[in-house]
C-alpha cells in the first residue's frame, strides 16, 4: 500500500483565532507562542510582561532603599565626625615639624 499523506485541514486557532492548516488533527494552537499564552491563561499563571512590571517595581523600590541607607550613613558618619572633634581637641598629635635645612 501506497504512502498516502494526511490531508490538510483549516484549523482556527484555540488561543487567538486565527486560521492555519496541518496535517495534525489534534493540534490546537497556530504556534507555540499561542499555546504558551493559553498555558498561562489556563493555570492562572502571569503574563510575563505583568511579572517583569512587578521585577521593576521592586528593583525601583529597592534603589530607593539604599539611597535612604546610604543618606543615613552619611548622616551617622557626620554626627560620629562631630563627636569625635569635639571629644579630641587635645590627643590631636601634631604633624611633625619639617626638619630645618642645614647650611
Ligand atoms: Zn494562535
Amino acid at each position: 500500500m501506497p504512502y498516502v499523506p494526511r490531508p490538510t485541514t483549516v484549523v482556527s486557532c484555540a488561543h487567538c483565532g486565527t486560521h492555519f492548516t496541518s496535517r495534525n488533527l489534534r493540534r490546537k494552537y497556530c504556534s507555540n507562542s499561542c499555546n504558551v499564552l493559553a498555558s498561562y491563561a489556563r493555570t492562572g499563571r502571569r503574563a510575563e510582561r505583568a511579572s517583569r512590571t512587578d521585577l521593576e517595581k521592586t528593583v525601583a523600590e529597592m534603589r530607593e532603599l539604599v539611597q535612604l541607607m546610604q543618606r543615613a550613613n552619611l548622616k551617622a558618619n557626620l554626627v560620629n565626625l562631630k563627636t569625635a572633634l569635639e571629644t579630641s581637641t587635645t590627643d590631636v598629635p601634631k604633624p611633625p615639624q619639617k626638619r630645618t635645612k642645614r647650611s
